[in-house]
């Protein structure tokens, strides 16, 4: 590789706590020529209070492919650039995946400077099974989207890591329980390592029900870990079961629903008419 091209470097950022600023990612940042932002207004201040003054581009999903054209430019002019997102990790539900592959394919090093991450900050802190999970990333905005991919997402094993906003926790905690059921356990990690962080580790029920009674456990940022579905063939029949169930409630009354979703899937009739009343 050619000692004239310039470096990306991918550098986290803080979630909130700015003593979560890491020694290296300030140094890489005070060194680079460019730094790649999502929001440069966001951003300034956060470098200029970590005395970096390398002038800023803005990167968004709407103009990513461009940008990665002029930034790939600069690397093969033989400057190195820094790629930071709003908070945490870029491409973690961040734009950026375009931009490294167009790095990598122009013949450039693409190095990490790895920090904070809401998911991995929330499972760490969950106490739910961390050795396998799935990261889901945003659920769909709207209502009959996100049911649907509740639904295919009920009978998934492996731990399961969202992030929501505070306009649909409450929405989204409703279709987890009716969807996952009330028992599953889960854990509800708000505004994490800033002032008025707080981590709810309960059954979906509780936590919903927590949520609903305290205004202020809606406002902020979340991350839900949610339990993966118990292993076995009996709880893989009751989360097709549900699937099924869910699905033909929507035309049918309950015990009818029921009735059709358990001689469908196998699922006990009695397990799937209790989740609906
Ligand atoms: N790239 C970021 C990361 O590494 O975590 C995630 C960016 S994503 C656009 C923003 C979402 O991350 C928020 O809506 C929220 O779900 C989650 N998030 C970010 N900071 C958080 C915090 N301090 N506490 C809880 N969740 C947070």
């Amino acid at each position: 590789m050619s000692a004239q091209r310039g470096r990306l470097w991918v550098v986290a950022t803080p979630i909130g706590n700015l003593g979560d600023f890491a020694p290296r990612a300030r140094e890489v940042l005070a060194q680079v020529a460019l730094v790649a932002a999502e929001d440069t207004r966001h951003s300034a201040p956060l470098l200029a209070q970590a005395g970096v003054h390398a002038p800023l581009m803005a990167l968004h999903e709407h103009n990513e492919q461009a940008q990665a054209q002029r930034i790939v430019a600069r690397l093969l002019a033989g400057d190195d650039v820094a790629l930071i997102s709003d908070a945490g990790t870029p491409l973690v539900s961040e734009p950026g995946y375009r931009l490294v592959r167009a790095a990598r394919a122009a013949g450039c090093e693409v190095s990490p400077v790895p920090g904070p991450c809401a998911a991995i900050a929330a499972l760490s802190v969950a106490g739910i099974a961390s050795d396998r999970f799935v990261f889901e990333g945003f659920l769909p905005a709207r209502p009959a989207a996100r049911r649907e991919r509740l639904q295919v997402l009920a009978g998934e094993t492996r731990t399961l890591i969202v992030y929501e906003s505070s306009h649909r926790i409450v929405e989204t905690l409703a279709d987890l329980r009716a969807i996952f059921g009330d028992e599953r356990e889960a854990a509800l990690a708000r505004e994490l390592t800033k002032r008025f962080e707080t981590v709810i580790a309960a059954p979906l029920a509780q936590i919903h029900a927590r949520v609903i009674a305290d205004g202020d456990q809606q406002r902020g940022e979340f991350v839900l870990v949610v339990a993966g579905a118990q292993g076995g063939e009996e709880a893989a029949l009751l989360a097709e079961g549900r699937r099924v169930f869910a699905l033909l409630r929507e035309e049918l009354p309950p015990a009818r629903a029921a009735r059709l979703a358990a001689a469908i899937s196998g699922a006990p009739r009695k397990a799937l008419y209790a989740d609906a009343v």
